[in-house]
């Protein structure tokens, strides 16, 4: 009798501790279904890249005089200016120009300084290649006009996650005056310095 009693009581605190354990991993399924969404869909979906993005760099050959500054600011003297010097009109003459973006850490370093402006940033960040020597741009690549999240008609963008509306799970066809929550960085700094 006493057996029976103590197996019964066992069992009740066996089934007892194992609800116990599926509420709790219930209780954390049940707080994520809250939580903002963290992922993009992508590619069929993307961020839209902030507006100092440092992606592939632009490159406008005619602006270009050949100074070679880009070269020795760059960390690896990366950039290849390939010139000759015009005797006629004493000049330096630019043949052809090329970036390898499979060494370059994208530190903004050549646009920074290059003294015409003819180098420039872009939101351009997917440059995935089979073989790595795709990688090095010459200068009609980087005369390219860099392709845009917002302008692909394949792509839905999507603003930033973080600062969604309090209460708003998915960021799509979020009207653009709607409000944040929470304070954005500029903000936070802007309380600081005042
Ligand atoms: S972004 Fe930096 S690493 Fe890349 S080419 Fe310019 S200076 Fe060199
Ligand atoms: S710094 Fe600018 S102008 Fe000078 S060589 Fe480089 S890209 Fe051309």
């Amino acid at each position: 009798m006493f057996n029976i009693l103590k197996q019964v009581s066992d069992y009740a605190k066996g089934s007892f501790e194992a609800a116990k354990y599926i509420g709790q991993g219930l209780s954390v399924t049940f707080d994520h279904m809250q939580r903002r969404p963290i992922t993009v869909q992508y590619p069929y979906e993307k961020l839209i890249p902030s507006e100092r993005f440092r992606g592939r760099i632009h490159f406008e050959f005619d602006k270009c005089i050949s100074c070679e500054v880009c070269v020795r600011v760059c960390p690896i003297n990366l950039p290849v200016v390939d010139w000759t010097f015009n005797k006629e009109t004493k000049k330096k003459e630019l043949k052809h120009y090329s970036i390898d973006f499979g060494v370059c850490i994208f530190c903004g370093n050549c646009v920074e300084y290059c003294p015409t402006n003819c180098l420039s940033m872009t939101e351009e960040y997917e440059l995935a290649a089979y073989d790595r020597h795709e990688l090095n741009y010459d200068n009609v690549a980087l005369g390219r006009l860099p392709t845009k999240v917002t302008q692909d008609p394949m792509v839905t963008p999507l603003r930033e996650l973080g600062y969604l509306p309090k209460g708003v799970i998915s960021p799509h066809d979020l009207p653009p005056e709607s409000n944040r929550s929470g304070k954005r960085p500029e903000e936070i700094l802007q309380e600081k310095n005042s």
